[in-house]
């Protein structure tokens, strides 16, 4: 069975806020679809993330809500793909759990896919950063290099929140890789990609998890994968 939008939603240790994203979400998608399914990934969350998420499976039965669970915390990169396996929309949405990304945005970029046949991938890009002066300087830096030194075109703000059709989603689950860079994915991939603006909000609940350390390590994984540099390294 096909349905129109899937939303994958990668959650870790998300308690305060899954309940108020799925209120966002029904309250965007009115009067655009109510043929839209929501999945929830779990990704190993330590707090009540997991109850969460079967009290709204099995209170809001007016939307079609999918919950997969991982055995511990394995990171976005593989709850994406997990959400990915089990979405059947004609298209699919990554968005994060914790409301800084205003589902409104997914059903814009829903329309423009609606009113553009040509147009693969809507991509959309944080008009402005809204974090630290230095993780934000050091994220941009990142880019840069990485753009430079990779056949594949890296943009700077593109973030993975955006809407693909169902036959990108097929490409992006063909690539075995273990290590996976969606970044990296997102644009080696090609295919025709508008990109939008998004005005990024603050964390509803709780704190990032991507500390410095872990975008230092996800930063490598990018230059290892997408570009010949360590091996230019004398
Ligand atoms: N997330 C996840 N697994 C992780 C880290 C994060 O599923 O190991 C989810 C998180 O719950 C959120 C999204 O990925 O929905 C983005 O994470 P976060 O908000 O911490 O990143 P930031 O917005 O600070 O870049
Ligand atoms: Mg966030």
């Amino acid at each position: 069975m096909t349905i129109k939008h899937s939303l994958v939603v990668p959650c870790y240790n998300e308690e305060g806020n899954v309940e108020k994203f799925l209120l966002q979400v029904k309250e965007a998608m009115l009067g655009y679809t109510d043929d839209y399914e929501i999945i929830f990934v779990n990704d190993g969350s330590s707090d009540s993330t997991p109850m969460k998420l079967r009290e709204l499976f099995n209170q809001n039965k007016d939307v079609k809500i999918k919950v997969v669970n991982f055995s511990r915390n394995f990171g976005k990169e593989a709850a994406m793909y997990a959400g990915f396996t089990q979405a059947v929309g004609e298209y699919i949405t990554v968005i994060d759990a914790d409301l800084q990304q205003d589902p409104k945005y997914a059903v814009e970029m829903g329309r423009i896919l609606d009113e553009n046949p040509d147009c693969d991938m809507v991509a959309a890009y944080q008009s402005e950063r809204k974090e630290g002066k230095l993780i934000s300087k050091l994220k941009k830096t990142f880019y840069k290099l990485i753009d430079k030194f990779s056949d594949v075109d890296f943009i700077s703000d593109a973030s993975d929140f955006r809407t693909m059709r169902n036959n990108v989603v097929r490409t992006i689950l063909s690539l075995p890789e273990y290590r996976r860079f969606s970044k990296g994915i997102f644009s080696w991939i090609g295919y025709n990609t508008v990109s939008i603006p998004y005005d990024v909000k603050q964390r509803e609940s709780g704190e990032t998890k991507w500390g410095f350390k872990k975008l230092l390590k996800y930063a490598f994984e990018g230059i290892l994968a997408y570009t010949n540099l360590p091996l230019k390294i004398p």
